[in-house]
């Protein structure tokens, strides 16, 4: 795999500034504050403001399930865009946009897939869009030139790593999120989901139990933000058992995967010779996962989602389900968190727009 980062990087600016006459707005600017770099976009007015990355990030690697060698190059996009897929390596050289949202969903069987009417799709998203919320970047145009976001190291890590390189820019208009306003629940197979209203953010709390003592019972609440994202989640990588392996290849899938982009279980032992990077990475990793799939409401929730055994279909249904009930949630502006102020800290009120507008 290989990543290319541009020359320049971190100009955190706010649209609209003052250019300096040589253009460069670092000459003029302070460098840009850890918060800043990470998304967390609070301006004057009390609201959190939409973002978009500093620059290109360019990245190279293979498709898990295809096997197939695929570049990306990330783009920085205007306010309102949200994030899309722009598909080239079409025949003809035509060109398709795959908006990155639930509408566009077509299979989540072992991985998530968008697509659209002509058949353009791209595969197993989830844990660069995962990257993408969990690092508060709001905008980007994800070219892609194949089928599947390459798999990299299995995590959300050299993503991450490109997000913090190029930096977060934060643009005028507000950031528009989803609140919960109230409980959704569901059930299917052994799999139980819910979402919660929250005063302030995204927390996910994820348990999972497997029957192997390699994994066990594992379970773990976090608070989603770029710093807990970035530290706790972002690493984790996916995983899977040797014994299904042979089941995926004779169905032309998992062509690609190896121990460089999956922790492998065996009977009784982890495979990857330099073994796990946190003792609970199994459940770390399902909780990136409900963070990628979650992010296809195509704005930032403010809910707690609990989850025990969530998979990308769960995942999936959980927004069908909220989206169903329209009493359920609500699109507002998204304040600033909360503000100390004179000692004490200050709710900010959130301005409602029309539940359906979504
Ligand atoms: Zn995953």
């Amino acid at each position: 795999m290989r990543i290319f980062w541009p020359a320049a990087f971190g100009r955190n600016r706010r649209r609209g500034n003052a250019m300096p006459a040589d253009g460069d707005p670092r000459s003029t600017r302070p460098s840009p504050t850890g918060d800043e770099r990470r998304g967390k976009a609070v301006n004057e007015d009390n609201v959190l403001h939409q973002t978009t990355l500093g620059d290109l990030i360019t990245l190279e690697g293979i498709g898990v399930h295809s096997g197939l060698p695929v570049r990306m190059v990330l783009h920085p996009a205007e306010a309102g865009t949200g994030v899309v897929f722009r598909r080239t390596g079409l025949p003809g050289g035509v060109e398709r946009r795959i908006p990155a949202k639930r509408e566009a969903v077509g299979a989540t069987e072992l991985c998530t897939v968008i697509g659209e009417p002509s058949g353009a799709s791209v595969s197993t998203i989830e844990h660069l869009m995962a990257a993408l919320a969990g690092m508060g970047v709001d905008n980007v145009t994800v070219e892609i030139d194949g089928p599947e976001v390459p798999i990299m190291d299995g995590s959300s890590w050299h993503f991450v790593e490109g997000i913090e390189t190029v930096g977060v820019e934060t643009l005028r208009a507000p950031r528009r999120i989803i609140k919960v306003l109230k409980p959704v629940r569901l059930e299917h197979g052994r799999s139980w989901a819910e979402l919660t209203p929250r005063e302030h953010g995204f927390c996910v709390d994820v348990e999972i139990d497997f029957p192997t003592p390699l994994i066990g019972r594992q379970r773990r609440t976090v608070e989603v933000t770029p710093s807990t994202f970035s530290n706790e989640i972002a690493r984790a990588r996916t995983f899977g058992f040797m014994k299904d392996v042979e089941f995926l290849w004779k169905k032309n899938l998992a062509l690609g995967a190896s121990l460089e982009n999956t922790v492998a279980l065996g009977e009784d032992r982890i495979i990857n010779p330099e073994g796990l990077r946190f003792p609970d990475e199994f459940v770390r990793h399902k909780i990136l996962d409900a963070v990628g799939d979650l992010a296809l409401a195509g704005m930032p929730l403010q809910a707690t989602y609990r989850a025990t055994a969530p998979g990308h279909k769960v995942n999936a249904m959980m927004l069908e389900r909220l989206f169903a009930d329209k009493t359920a949630y609500a699109i507002v502006e998204a304040p600033a968190a909360r503000r100390a102020y004179a000692g004490r800290e200050v709710g900010v009120a959130a301005a409602a727009f029309a539940a359906d507008r979504t």
